[in-house]
């Protein structure tokens, strides 16, 4: 049997962490080196079962400083991106442990900054650390080895960047942090698993991107300069004035209601339109967990598209930032950057 190289990439996260201060009961967790998550994985070691029977050599590394993943910026992002693109010839494919926090966010950064990724990029992590006796930490790492080693298990490749959880695959820049405990930490309320992993492994083909035609690429031009603002009863368009006149914002992500509703007052509005006049990038998500904005369904967001705020269709809120971002980093046209937000670039999107 062919061998089948995986690369390991440990960020940090619950998976791998441990109390502060052991003497202490309720200590905070803290993250722990890869030396020590790496004991409990016994499946990885060099006799273990996927070395052993299914010819699967692994390479790790590890941050130097290993983070909760809620201290991740887009510095971590492009981090992980360069990790992933100096191997990329040398493995067939990669797993990076992160934690769940902003693990959506991550995926959604990378699924833009790699460009024709033809290989499985696959996230994963866990609710309890891998050293608690109910963890769910070994079952999400052993189904993310299926997927990234696809080729040893026969099964079809997913090259894509996903998130693999609680026996699930989800597209990683379709998918939400939806629980604090639950063990399906995840879920991709618009667009269908890309695998399920019980009993067998069932790969929904049908699901998956289209194979890339060109060469692997990273581009990790962005633009940090982009903001989201939640829409509330009260809000005070006072706040988001001061914003705008400070000029340091070139996207504004508006989480609006429904399907793309919020406050027709002229303060609003004209605060908007000051916005696009000084060439921020106006695009409203909603707050919904599932759906999309649909402007000029009600009147209520009709009078926003004579302003040229953007439709962000079913995005979810970590692929809108991740996608303006990217689209803005670009230094394009704003006829271009409409253009490309309101393309499917990476499967993100359904208008
Ligand atoms: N705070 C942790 C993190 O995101 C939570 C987790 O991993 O589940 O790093």
């Amino acid at each position: 049997m062919a061998k089948t190289r995986l690369f390991i990439l440990y960020t940090g996260g619950t998976i791998g962490m441990g109390p502060q201060n052991p003497e202490v009961s309720d200590s905070p967790l803290i993250p722990q080196s890869w030396e020590q998550l790496q004991r409990y994985m016994h499946s990885i070691h060099e006799d273990g079962y996927f070395s052993k029977v299914k010819n699967i050599e692994f390479e790790y590394h590890s941050f130097p400083v290993l983070l909760d993943s809620s201290q991740l910026d887009i510095s971590h992002w492009i981090q992980m991106a360069k990790e992933i693109e100096k191997r990329y010839d040398d493995f067939d494919g990669f797993i990076i442990i992160h934690g769940t926090d902003t693990m959506a966010y991550t995926a959604s950064g990378l699924s833009f900054i790699f460009n024709n990724l033809n290989k499985p990029v696959v996230l994963t992590g866990s609710q309890l650390p891998i050293s608690h006796s109910r963890t769910d930490a070994i079952t999400n790492f052993s189904n993310a080895i299926h997927i990234a080693g696809a080729k040893a298990f026969g099964l079809p490749p997913i090259n894509e960047v996903s998130i693999c959880f609680n026996d699930r695959l989800l597209r990683g820049n379709r998918s939400t942090k939806a629980s604090t405990n639950v063990f399906e930490g995840f879920v991709s309320p618009d667009y269908p698993p890309l695998a399920e992993l019980e009993e067998a492994i069932k790969v929904k083909t049908r699901n998956l991107m289209e194979a890339p035609d060109g060469a692997f690429s990273i581009n990790t031009n962005l633009n940090p300069n982009v903001i989201i603002l939640t829409l509330f009863p009260g809000f005070r368009v006072e706040h988001l004035q001061k914003l705008i006149e400070d000029d340091e914002i070139d996207g504004l992500i508006i989480k609006t209601y429904g399907s793309g509703n919020a406050p027709c007052t002229e303060p609003f509005l004209s605060c908007l339109k000051q916005a696009k006049k000084q060439g921020t990038t106006i695009l409203f998500t909603t707050q919904c967990l599932q759906g999309g904005v649909k402007l000029g369904k009600y009147a209520a967001s009709d009078v926003f598209r004579p302003i040229g705020v953007i439709s962000g269709g079913d995005l979810t809120n970590e692929a809108a930032l991740a996608k303006m971002m990217w689209v803005l980093g670009q230094k394009s046209s704003a006829a271009e950057v409409e253009k490309l937000l309101q393309t499917n670039m990476r499967g993100e999107v359904t208008f």
